[in-house]
């Protein structure tokens, strides 16, 4: 792109939002007005009283509601995200080995954690070239099977099943609030709230269900030294006092809680869901449709809904493109850093309006026909 000549998108062409980030994503301007006219009602206030603690309830029960939960299973939270989720699980849920079902940066990071973890065995690792995922199947002396319903990173949605007796784990984090799924293969569905739910970060929260619980129970009175801030079974414990062990950030919760409770009111998880899978098909029916895109996941059932990566032609750099759109409020939509392609990542999370995707690759076929 020539510096001194920026393009400018006419404005009629232009997104309502240029947010389309896959994490932290786009927050609903309504629920952070919503933040603001809580005034002293809220921020600033203790997280152990009544005001804070009504929240954590309405995102528990929400969730439960969202999901149709069966009885015995509980939403518990807790304090440092999904990457805090996969030290607490390395303590309080694997008994002695787990399988790791690998297709990208954030199921391998899950597994690197098991792998490094003293007390545990080896897990057993299957993996997958990233832009596709492992089919699930059954590993022999594994207690725990960790799955990712979506890749981040890839753009991938993985499937996940059963295996034996041992606990399904599996990371919804730009799943959760817009994919649904069977509760009843999982034992633990976890997240972080601010990619497909559209909240902020610093959270994690999971569904878990009465064997995920026992298993907590059993390991907490076992001799292992597990640190008390990832301990699941003192999470349980404050979760169901609708608390945290330490204190969380208060704008998350307002915010979830907004984003599930608004959800639920507008017709629950389909609706949530087809709004990605509208604007996640827009968009692979326009790379298929430009001789610059190709979408990088070929398999078109391992195709995200909420994730979408489009590689791009090298006449066509992604950068310059990406530098196009900047400049003109549209930001976030580089490829996943550590893949390195000439590639777009675009999310679709429900928060994302259809009309607003569509407008989004206008300015893409703007931009390039400029360059
Ligand atoms: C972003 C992400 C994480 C990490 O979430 P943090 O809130 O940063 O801990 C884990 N898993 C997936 C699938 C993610 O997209």
């Amino acid at each position: 792109m020539n510096q001194h000549t920026p393009i400018t998108i006419p404005s009629h062409l232009l997104p309502g939002d240029g947010r389309f980030g896959s994490g932290p994503s786009r927050v609903e301007p309504l629920f952070v007005n919503d933040l603001a006219e809580s005034g002293s009602g809220f921020l600033g206030t203790s997280h152990r009283k009544a005001g804070v603690r009504n929240v954590v309830r309405s995102i528990q029960d929400g969730i439960s509601a969202l999901y149709e939960l069966p009885d015995g299973y509980e939403v518990m939270l807790g304090v440092g995200g999904a990457t805090a989720f996969w030290d607490a699980a390395a303590f309080g849920l694997v008994a002695n080995r787990a399988a790791h079902f690998v297709c990208g940066e954030f199921s391998e990071k899950f597994a690197a954690v098991t792998s490094g973890a003293p007390h545990l065995d080896d897990p057993v690792i299957i993996s997958a070239p990233y832009g596709s995922a492992p089919d699930p199947r059954d590993v022999m002396d594994v207690d725990v099977a960790c799955y990712i319903h979506n890749e981040t990173s890839t753009g991938v949605k993985a499937p996940f099943g059963r295996n034996g007796d041992a606990l399904v784990l599996v990371d919804g984090t730009s799943g959760a609030g817009a994919i649904p799924f069977d509760v009843s293969t999982i034992d633990a569905y976890y997240f972080s709230p601010q990619k497909a739910f559209g909240s902020d970060g610093g959270l994690w929260l999971s569904m878990m269900s009465p064997a995920a619980i026992e298993r907590i129970e059993t390991i907490a009175t076992s001799k292992r030294w597990i640190p008390p801030f990832l301990s699941l079974s003192v999470a349980l414990d404050n979760s169901r006092k609708n608390q945290t062990y330490n204190t969380p950030a208060l704008g998350t919760l307002f915010l979830l809680e907004r984003q599930i409770s608004s959800g639920l009111a507008n017709g629950g998880l389909d609706v949530l869901a087809q709004r990605s899978l509208d604007s996640s098909q827009h968009l692979y029916d326009w790379a298929g449709s430009r001789p610059f895109t190709t979408p990088f996941v070929s398999s078109p059932p391992l195709r995200s809904p909420t994730v979408v990566t489009i590689d791009l032609d090298e006449s066509v750099p992604a950068r310059d493109v990406i530098g196009v759109l900047e400049a003109n409020g549209i930001v976030d939509i580089g490829g996943y850093r550590k893949l390195g392609r000439n590639q777009l990542r675009i999310a679709t999370f429900p928060n994302i309006p259809t009309s607003d995707v569509e407008a989004l690759t206008a300015c893409i076929d703007f931009a390039v026909e400029a360059l």
